[in-house]
């Protein structure tokens, strides 16, 4: 698919769940692909990205955000408390919030760069032992705790389990996110963003369907 097609379905998907055009912002997921394709994608006037680690992000898009004007980057993988600094020097948005331990770094480092990412709190909505994320059970006070810290929360994130319905997910993080005041939900990716956005999402991170197959490895 073209980065076109996706923004149709985009649009289309907005419309049927009777919500604003351009509710939803779209997150090129573009991490392992070849320089070569991120730029097209550039070329073509996206701009918002997203990239899973903070060593590849550091080694690309400093390059690319001097080339090209409004870049907008987009953390969604693990975060390692060690990555912190570099991690809220580099991205706009961090969406792996997902223990105290990295809460309390991101806002002592916060006071000393005196400036904080927007933050996405990760979910392990079906409470898969190798998936990051917070407990749904724990959601709630995790959040509350987040925001003591004055951690500047947007919303939750989530990553389905493979085997079972996104839908049911992305209507749990919803109803979270909902009871807690968040407005931002960052859930859907080439298999199921259409789903996500019924479901409210506001944030979709696209990778395969604009980029086309990640090279193995
Ligand atoms: C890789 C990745 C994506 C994109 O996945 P696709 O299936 O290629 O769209 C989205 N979210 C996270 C957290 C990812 O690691």
């Amino acid at each position: 698919m073209t980065l076109r097609d996706i923004t149709d379905k985009i649009a289309k998907a907005e419309i049927s769940a009777g919500r604003p055009a351009g509710s939803v912002s779209l997150i090129a997921v573009s991490k392992v692909q070849p320089d070569e394709r991120v730029e097209a994608v550039l070329q073509e006037g996206q701009r918002v990205f997203g990239e899973n680690k903070v060593q590849e992000a550091a080694g690309k898009w400093p390059a690319f955000r001097s080339q090209f004007e409004g870049v907008q980057l987009h953390l969604i993988g693990p975060l390692q408390t060690n990555k912190a600094r570099q991690a809220m020097e580099l991205a706009d948005y961090i969406h792996t919030l997902d223990r105290p331990k990295l809460a309390q770094t991101l806002a002592r480092l916060a006071q000393e760069l005196g400036r904080c990412p927007d933050l996405f709190i990760q979910v392990n909505t079906g409470e898969e032992d190798q998936k990051a994320g917070i407990l749904p059970a724990d959601a709630d006070g995790f959040i509350a705790e987040c925001q003591a810290l004055d951690l500047p929360v947007r919303g939750l994130m989530c990553i389905p389990p493979v085997d079972e319905e996104a839908s049911l997910h992305f209507a749990l993080l919803a109803k979270i996110a909902a009871r807690n005041g968040l407005s931002g939900l960052s859930m859907g990716m080439s298999s199921d963003f259409e789903k996500a956005i019924a479901l409210g999402a506001t944030h979709i991170r696209v990778g395969s369907a604009i980029f086309g197959d990640r090279v193995a490895g």
